[in-house]
């Protein structure tokens, strides 16, 4: 069944699902890779949709992909599904601008968080909501971080505590995004990163182990137990 989005609601989601997934190992763009059986893409859709305040949700899909990531979606949700760019940045852009008139809050969420709980969407949308103009979802790092220099030699200890593991959903007041992405310069792997630069703070709210990023194969792996657990 299609699950419906809430005409009411005030956040459109942006998809980023255009990378090709090196990392995954050779095959299919990774946000087409099958985890359980489905795309990473229909879990990670099936959850967003699953927030109530989901207005709209854009998906970037690989160029050649776009017909056919729209069918692949339409049973789960009703999704604007738009080309994507070479980068990760181009292909947020991309989606930005096909946002309708109305959601005044955009998150960016990876479609290699797949497993993100519905939840999460709705913390980031609540600080947004709540007044601040950028949040990002964060974990404490568990390991000990070490600089290094040529030759794998030790440059330095970092202060852990001073540090936190970002993920995605990425939330914004739709015209702090809008203007951070006009005013891009060179590609950032986050938005946030490119919303500092105008000079606007960004707010961390807890993140969630279930939004990891299946980027290697370990992870793919782990996602699955964690599928078959219930997540
Ligand atoms: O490559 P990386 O792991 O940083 O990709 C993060 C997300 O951005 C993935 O969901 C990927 O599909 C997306 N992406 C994109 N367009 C690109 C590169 C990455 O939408 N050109």
């Amino acid at each position: 069944m299609t699950a419906q989005l809430n005409p009411r609601g005030d956040v459109a989601v942006l998809v980023p699902a255009a990378g090709a997934g090196v990392r995954l190992g050779p095959g299919a763009p990774k946000a087409l890779r099958p985890l359980a059986g489905e795309p990473l893409l229909v879990h990670a859709v099936r959850r967003i949709a699953a927030a109530p305040a989901v207005h709209t949700i854009v998906v970037a899909a690989p160029a050649a992909d776009v017909e056919s990531v729209r069918a692949m979606l339409a049973p789960v949700a009703p999704v604007t599904v738009v080309p994507g760019g070479a980068e990760r940045q181009a292909s947020v852009a991309a989606a930005l601008a096909a946002v309708p008139a109305g959601p005044e809050i955009v998150l960016v969420h990876d479609a290699a968080r797949a497993l993100t709980p519905p939840e999460l969407v709705e913390s980031v949308a609540a600080a947004v909501r709540s007044g601040h103009d950028a949040v990002i979802p964060v974990l404490p790092v568990v390991d000990t971080i070490k600089e290094v220099g040529a030759g794998e030699r030790v440059l330095g200890t970092v202060d852990r505590s001073a540090l936190r593991a970002v993920q995605t959903p990425q939330g914004f007041r739709r015209s702090v995004l809008t203007a951070a992405h006009a005013a891009a310069g060179d590609p950032l792997t986050d938005d946030a990163g490119l919303v500092e630069k105008q000079g606007v703070p960004v707010v961390c709210v807890p993140g969630s182990e279930h939004a990891l990023k299946i980027t290697r194969p370990f992870d793919l792996a782990l996602a699955e137990h964690l599928l078959a657990a219930g997540a």
